[in-house]
């Protein structure tokens, strides 16, 4: 972070303390230390989105060594996976917290095992700490859906939605968290989830990197002490997070829905606070918005912990703007687009799509257009305007490689100059689902090449200035052909 940056957070977060006053200037302090500090404090072994229930467990039974650490095992899973629950500190007020209750969405429970390490540390933070662990017992449930987990899916092992499952408890997983709620009866409840990384905050450019709710807790949606306390800590987390990331954060649908967890547990008297974990340009594996959520976490048990949140006005939470979906990720605007000799222009729209490979440690994309004509009213992580320039569907090169090794020694800037976007591969041996090169492969011979572009098609296409290839986009990338700027994460195999 450069002088400027610097010198405009803290006139940032001045303007804040002047406008409501409520938020302490010791807070802002408190997280500035969290945020320039984080790296004492992750955890390394957890290094992307896609970890297992084996990831956690060794750090699980590391923090048996600490005695102020009280480690069970509430239960298990479908498939016979530990769930475990971890208690720490001796305080009367109970905070519980729950992560990736959905398997695929795993970004709170990397900074839950970082908030292991900050509150086992030992450096200038020990008097927050020690205040903390005195006036607060935090209650930890991570990877409520271990089995999901395993295979990065939403769903438990019977596909059944966890989150919907509050009232029946069909699932061995909603029933140990429901069990476990009960037990605890819980001041403050902390529901962890990610969300679709094209969520916008309001209708903006801006992705919902981190969305909150205070869940309604009926149809009419009536605000009670206990999820009025809830909007205020949302609202406190709010105005400290903002020095970090103004503007990227929203508020989630407030629809009851009666079968959810967090909408039950508010109805049950726990101060329920959801956090959703959404995108953050070039941050895939969210490492950036992870630690927004260690951020966010330690400054809302301060403010649950102080009491701070009591003197906060509900007028915060209101004015945090819903989220919208106005985000794709890659746009072209304006593009001219040749039919029957007649010329059109119109806006592309592209969205990429994660594919779980390598028993789901790993992914590969697969875009589709997603939408076309004017969308003005939509953003992209990466928008251009190609108004002087004509788009048309990339091309197979004529001749037939017998092997991968045969096309990685191509120079793909050449054959993308002259519009290629595909090679033909005539081998058995090859049987991926997917090219790790940066250009699609054909292996069926009655292969047809799309002319047309339509939704949900693969876009794979060449774009032109005066006749001469500037970009290629392959499987929804876009690639600087003149200056060989872009990064095309993969190719496919076209059937
Ligand atoms: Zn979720």
């Amino acid at each position: 972070m450069d002088k400027l940056n610097l010198i405009m957070i803290k006139y940032f977060l001045l303007l804040i303390i002047l406008s409501n006053g409520i938020l302490m200037a010791q807070d802002i302090e408190f997280a500035n230390n969290l945020y320039y500090n984080y790296q004492n404090y992750k955890e390394p072994s957890l290094k992307n989105r896609r970890i297992k229930h084996q990831d956690i467990v060794s750090l699980v039974d590391q923090l048996k060594s600490n005695p102020e650490f009280n480690v069970n095992i509430t239960g298990n899973s479908v498939e016979n996976r530990s769930i475990y629950l971890i208690k720490v500190g001796t305080g009367k007020t109970k905070i519980f917290l729950w992560s990736q209750m959905h398997g695929d969405e795993s970004t709170a429970t990397m900074a839950i095992f970082d908030i292991f390490n900050f509150l086992s540390a030992n450096d200038f933070l020990n008097d927050f700490r020690n205040k903390l662990l005195q006036n607060v017992t935090l209650y930890f449930m991570p990877m409520v859906n271990p089995d999901g987990a395993e295979v990065f899916q939403r769903r438990n092992d019977f596909d059944i939605d966890i989150n919907r499952d509050a009232i029946s408890q069909q699932t061995p997983e909603g029933k140990i968290l429901k069990e476990t709620f009960d037990s605890l009866k819980a001041d403050f409840g902390f529901n962890l989830h990610d969300q679709s990384i094209h969520h916008s905050a309001g209708h903006s450019f801006k992705p919902a990197t981190l969305s909150f709710l205070a869940p309604a807790d009926n149809y009419e949606k009536t605000i009670d002490t206990v999820r009025s306390n809830a909007m205020k800590v949302i609202g406190q987390m709010y105005q400290v997070l903002s020095s970090f990331i103004p503007g990227h954060m929203a508020k989630y649908s407030d629809d009851f829905e009666p079968r959810a967890f967090g909408d039950n547990f508010q109805k049950w008297g726990t101060s329920t606070i959801l956090i959703e974990s959404g995108g953050w340009k070039d941050d895939t594996e969210k490492q950036f918005i992870r630690k927004l959520n260690f951020i966010a976490l330690l400054c809302s048990f301060k403010s649950i912990s102080e009491k701070n949140f009591m003197n906060e006005s509900l007028d915060v939470y209101d004015k945090i703007p819903f989220n919208e979906e106005d985000l794709m990720d890659l746009i072209i605007r304006r593009v001219k687009y040749v039919k029957n000799r007649i010329e059109y222009s119109f806006d592309i729209g592209i969205n990429r799509t994660e594919v779980n490979i390598n028993h789901s440690t790993g992914f590969y994309y697969k875009s589709a257009i997603e939408d076309l004509g004017d969308l003005s009213v939509f953003f992209g992580y990466e928008d251009y305007d190609f108004e002087d320039m004509e788009i048309s569907p990339g091309k197979t090169y004529p001749v037939k490689f017998d092997s991968i090794e045969e096309i990685q020694k191509l120079n793909l800037d050449d054959l993308y100059s002259e519009g290629y976007t595909n090679v033909i591969l005539n081998s058995q041996n090859f049987d991926d689902d997917f090219s790790s090169l940066a250009i699609n492969i054909i292996k069926n011979q009655n292969y047809v090449e799309k002319t047309n572009i339509k939704i949900g098609e693969i876009p794979n296409f060449v774009i032109r200035k005066n006749e001469k290839v500037k970009f290629v986009i392959i499987n929804g990338f876009i690639y600087d052909v003149i200056n060989s700027i872009g990064d095309i994460n993969n190719g496919l195999i076209l059937q």
